[in-house]
């Protein structure tokens, strides 16, 4: 699970606007105006049947800054990204 749901920047962000593409997910702002210092982005690669899958994943970051529940809150009902 990508820590951003959980950053005071993710609708701002410039990495996670690419994690919402990579994820073919509907973005949080079209303009993100924020430049996180190193991410580090986990990919996974998986293959189901002919079909091969990949998810990434910020999983370090150092401008993180905790707000839990940031992501349910600007998408209130939605189930969170995966
Ligand atoms: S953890 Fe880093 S990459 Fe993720 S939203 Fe926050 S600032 Fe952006």
């Amino acid at each position: 699970m990508c820590i951003c749901i959980n950053c005071q920047y993710v609708d701002r962000c410039m990495t996670y606007h690419a994690v919402e593409h990579q994820h073919q997910q509907s973005h949080l702002t079209d303009a993100p105006d924020f430049d996180p210092q190193e991410p580090t982005i986990n990919v996974n690669i998986r293959s189901r049947d002919e079909v091969i899958e990949m998810e990434w994943d910020v999983v370090g970051c150092q401008s993180f800054l905790q707000e839990v529940g940031r992501w349910a809150r600007l998408r209130p009902g939605e189930p969170l990204p995966t």
